[in-house]
């Protein structure tokens, strides 16, 4: 748990997503240069774009069911992979663990595109496909930053924001989705209690807020 290795929270994790601009930013430049270098028509790159943004959606449920609630044996990989997710748990109120840190997007960048070489060699099409998982990752973020930082009343966010919590309260072994539960659906972890979940009222929530600056 990261209370015994504090520092090295900045890392890993960081408390909203401008940290993770920056970060993010070399990505999409490399992919919009793949893109214009490409004689490919915009028909395809958006195709290609659409097919990368879906993977994310895949790929934020998949770590989040199979790497950040899995108990490793091996106490390093545990260490890294879950603790910092099990702590958020924990601790909903730390805004220091609310986004991932720096380290942890360079180290699952490589392993999540590496998919893409085996689908095509072509510049464009590769350049729109990183763009689509990068942007959609990105909006992951935002939307995680946003569903703890404030309460929602209707809408899209106010959606996410009760079926968030209520894997957080009340389910952590379903409804592993953070911005739609079509995979929870697909892959039998759904959980539809999350519509009578009653949120904290606004002065409760920003009380869970305020414990940690
Ligand atoms: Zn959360
Ligand atoms: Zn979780």
């Amino acid at each position: 748990m990261i209370q015994d290795r504090p520092e090295l929270v900045k890392y890993f994790a960081s408390k909203n997503p401008g940290h993770l601009f920056l970060f993010v930013l070399p990505l999409w430049y490399l992919s919009v240069k793949f893109i214009s270098s490409s004689n490919v028509s915009s028909g395809p790159i958006l195709i290609a774009f659409i097919i990368g943004a879906i993977y994310w959606t895949f790929l934020e449920y998949a770590i989040h069911r199979w790497v950040y609630h899995t108990h490793f044996k091996t106490r390093i990989l545990s260490y890294f992979l879950g603790s910092f997710h099990l702590y958020h748990h924990k601790e909903v109120g730390d805004r220091r663990v609310y986004n991932s840190g720096f380290l942890m997007i360079y180290f699952v960048t490589p392993l999540v595109i590496s998919p893409f070489l085996l689908m095509t060699r072509d510049s464009g099409i590769l350049g729109a496909l990183i763009l689509g998982l990068s942007t959609a990752y990105f909006i992951y973020e935002c939307v995680h930053f946003l569903i703890h930082y404030k309460k929602f009343e209707s809408g899209y966010m106010a959606y996410i924001q009760s079926y968030h919590f209520h894997h957080h309260d009340k389910a952590p072994n379903k409804n592993f989705g953070n911005t739609s539960h079509i995979w929870d659906l697909l892959l039998g972890t759904y959980d539809e209690r999350y519509k009578t979940y009653r949120m904290p009222e606004s002065s409760e929530f920003s009380l869970i807020l305020a414990k940690k600056g």
